[in-house]
């Protein structure tokens, strides 16, 4: 399903060995974790594109902590994907809502990040899973109508690649911080964030209708490092005040389109 990401190519990458190549010989290695760099120089934003190592770290400790367990259930429970699912996920991060559904219903699994240290984070805790470097926003290195489902979770947004790889009568599932995501966190100049739904429908409209809304909440009482890990994870880590033990709450709109 991969496809050579290199620019005016996009023959089938095939696996040998620990190296994948397209028959114009552009390969790519397999790393010892098992992810798959397709990152080109040109989709580079910086040296290093993504996430510092420092978020990547605080948001699995924070996954692991359960925070984000009732976000997870709430977002299986209305996707309802099986076993016979072939799903990407762009913008997958450290994989954890990709991984943790995988290891539920044994879908076929496909990660793209455009962070080598988030995805290789990913792959190294979720091995059965596809995990890709790539730069969603550019490219999904895959073959056209791969997927049943396409997940973008907080992620990336490319309505018309997504259109361009979903199957035809596959589903799109965006989640964006709803306006009472953190409020706890938030000045008493802005309590209210912003409705990001609105413009996310606009983003897709071209390409997608939407079927179906809902919010899922997740209200958690963290300890002061729990609290230190969700500021480093919205890259917010310079308070000045002391970081203290709080009650926060975590939201998402789920957007779904088909
Ligand atoms: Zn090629």
């Amino acid at each position: 399903m991969l496809v050579c990401p290199v620019r005016g190519c996009g023959l089938p990458l095939t696996r040998t060995g620990c190296r994948v190549a397209c028959e114009r010989a552009h390969s790519f290695d397999v790393a010892r974790s098992g992810y798959i760099n397709l990152l080109q120089p040109q989709d580079r934003r910086s040296t290093t594109p993504g996430d510092p190592a420092e978020a990547v770290a605080a948001r699995r400790r924070l996954h692991e902590r359960g925070v984000t367990r009732p976000l997870l259930d709430a977002i299986a429970a209305f996707l309802a994907p099986d076993s016979r699912d072939v799903v990407l996920d762009a913008g997958c991060g450290d994989g954890f809502y990709l991984g943790s559904l995988e290891q539920s219903t044994g879908f076929s699994a496909h990660g793209v990040d455009i962070s080598v240290r988030a995805v290789n984070a990913a792959a190294k805790r979720y091995p059965r899973c596809q995990w890709i470097v790539a730069n969603a926003d550019r490219l999904i290195p895959y073959e056209s109508g791969s997927f049943s489902i396409i997940l973008s979770i907080t992620g990336r947004m490319n309505a018309a690649e997504f259109r361009r790889v979903a199957r035809p009568g596959g589903r799109l599932l965006a989640a964006v911080p709803a306006p009472d995501d953190l409020k706890e966190l938030r000045s008493r100049t802005e309590e209210q964030g912003r409705d990001r739904a609105p413009s996310t429908i606009e983003t897709f409209a071209p390409h997608w209708s939407l079927i179906g809304r809902r919010r899922a909440a997740a209200i958690a009482d963290l300890d002061a490092a729990a609290v230190q890990d969700v500021l480093l994870s919205i890259y917010r880590p310079f308070r000045r005040e002391p970081v203290h033990a709080m009650r926060l709450t975590f939201s998402l709109d789920l957007l779904l389109f088909a």
